[in-house]
């Protein structure tokens, strides 16, 4: 047996095992009622069209599809995405601007890291934040700067601005400050127009960049659909990151950055270290779906069921957990968060629930320095509302006993 320890590279110690992984194992082993994923859910999607779809590419684009592509995406994808950008997202691609398509956002993010951070470099973000980014950060070695979630509206911009001012003092800039500014995962809270533009007028002023993740603008359950801070950008300080998984699909792996044409220029010079190219055929795949304006059908059905959802998420958890516990209220996006009462550690109430046949993830996980013990994140966009009212109950009924015994 060899000792493959001192063969791996010091970097690849920092990479952390994610708990949602070694959930989703679990889950796959039992017949569990699960409040703990992240999928869209695609079930409701007529095949024959993406069928349909997928013979038109082969058939009258076969020799492109299937060849080596652009590093930045296949120059008619990045039309389409550009016409989505336009008239779903509400951004216009300005003149000095470029797209680069990448192998879902989550390299997008990686190679964001690799881009701006230095070890030692400050780097904003929220508390609790993605937790497929903070993997991505960790090898990275920041040093992290969190801005606490305790609220529907997200961060706290006075909060920013006095962290900010007092790494002025310290004689610190941070770099870059990375958020989810709508229906944010894990907690569902939405920023509001004021603090986005505020957040561009402090970029500015102290001289950071803003890295907008944004998958979940487009799953809008109530009132208008948010304008991306990257819409009020005017200096270029907004990179804007966004993917198809949660309009098209996760599959195809189609993820996009959007920024000056000088930033995506180093986007690419990394990317093609890492891949040349995102895959040529499933670009064309979602070319031609945007174009059929699939994702416009897709949501229009999807939506009034995650809403649905969402509600019957809600209603449990005031009937179940109403004494115990508060959580946010989202108006889209695909998660609840909720913070438990009595000192719950969710990591260790996790056993007993996946006992009782129910699947959460305990939300330290989300925090980059392991905090939040008493916080979990359940998702609303996969199971049906009947398991989220049988879940909620069964954890309703954990907490209850487990707050008896601590209380
Ligand atoms: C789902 C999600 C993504 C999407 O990642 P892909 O790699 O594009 O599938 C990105 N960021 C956040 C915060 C997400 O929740």
């Amino acid at each position: 047996m060899i000792d493959y320890e001192r063969f791996f590279s010091e970097e690849s110690n920092l990479y952390r095992v994610s708990d949602i992984r070694k959930l989703l194992e679990v889950a796959k082993q039992k017949e569990l009622i699960s409040l703990g994923g992240g999928l869209p859910d695609f079930r409701i999607i007529d095949l024959n069209e993406v069928l349909d779809a997928v013979t038109t590419v082969i058939m009258n684009k076969g020799n492109i599809a299937l060849q080596y592509s652009a590093t930045n995406g296949e120059p008619s994808f990045i039309d389409a995405l550009t016409e989505y950008l336009e008239k779903d997202v509400g951004l216009e691609v300005k003149e000095n601007e470029s797209i680069i398509v990448t192998t879902g956002s989550q390299q997008a993010i990686d190679i964001t890291a690799r881009l701006f951070l230095n070890p030692n470099d400050v780097l904003l973000l929220e508390k609790p934040t993605y937790v497929a980014s903070l993997n991505a950060f960790f090898p990275r070695r920041p040093r992290f700067e969190g801005l606490e979630i305790t609220s529907d509206d997200g961060i706290s911009i006075d909060e920013l601005e006095s962290k900010l001012e007092k790494l002025k003092k310290e004689g610190i800039k941070p770099k870059v400050l990375y958020i989810i500014p709508s229906y944010q995962n894990p907690t569902g809270a939405i920023l509001p127009e004021k603090s986005r533009r505020k957040i561009v007028e402090l970029a500015h002023e102290y001289d950071f960049l803003v890295v907008e993740d944004d998958p979940y603008s487009q799953l809008t359950y109530e009132g208008e659909k948010p304008k991306p801070i990257k819409a009020f950008d005017k200096e270029g300080r907004v990179i804007y990151i966004s993917t198809l998984s949660k309009v098209v699909s996760p599959g195809l792996r189609i993820g996009f950055v959007l920024a000056d044409r000088a930033v995506i220029n180093r986007y690419s010079l990394i990317k093609q270290a890492l891949d040349l190219h995102s895959s040529t055929l499933t670009q064309l795949i979602a070319e031609e779906l945007l174009r059929r304006g699939f994702h416009r059908k897709y949501l229009s059905k999807i939506i009034p069921i995650y809403r649905s959802r969402r509600d019957a998420m809600l209603r449990s958890l005031e009937e179940e957990l109403g004494d115990n516990a508060v959580w946010t209220r989202p108006r889209g996006g695909m998660f609840v968060f909720v913070w438990l009462k009595n000192n719950i550690d969710t990591k260790k109430l996790l056993e007993k629930a996946i006992d009782s046949g129910v699947l959460y993830v305990p939300g330290s996980g989300f925090y980059y320095d392991g905090s939040g013990r008493n916080t979990m994140r359940l998702n609303f966009s996969y199971p049906s509302e009947q398991d989220i009212r049988k879940g909620i109950k069964i954890l309703g009924e954990l907490v209850k006993s487990e707050a008896e015994r601590n209380g």
